[in-house]
């Protein structure tokens, strides 16, 4: 036993979100396709993990219940919801005008 915290940043990447649809509307879940540890150009692993309102229901990887990529798609969904957050904060009040969309010519 070294006694020497390893302190790993893993570097998840990626590769696309996507939004799930049930009978043409969203359900409110969102897929984050990551690539696996072992990614490379010739075995491209993948993963799929599954928020739900910011919370990670699953994961298509082999570790059972908690793992790094339901994890930290959880941070990184916190964060961008933070950041919206923040620019809906810091919006001028009339910089936001969707009434204008819903006014019919009656
Ligand atoms: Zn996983």
């Amino acid at each position: 036993m070294g006694g020497k915290k390893t302190t790993t940043t893993t570097v998840l990447v990626v590769l696309y979100r996507f939004a799930l649809k049930r009978n043409g509307t969203l359900t409110g879940g969102i897929v984050s396709r990551v690539c696996a540890g072992d990614w490379t150009q010739e075995n491209k692993h993948t993963y799929d993990v599954t928020l739900f309102c910011g919370k990670a229901t699953s994961c298509t990887c082999a570790a059972r219940g908690d793992c790094k990529h339901r994890r930290a798609m959880e941070e990184r969904e916190q964060t961008r919801r933070d950041v919206e957050q923040r620019k809906r904060e810091t919006a001028p009040l009339n910089g936001n005008a969707p009434f204008s969309l819903l006014r019919r010519a009656s």
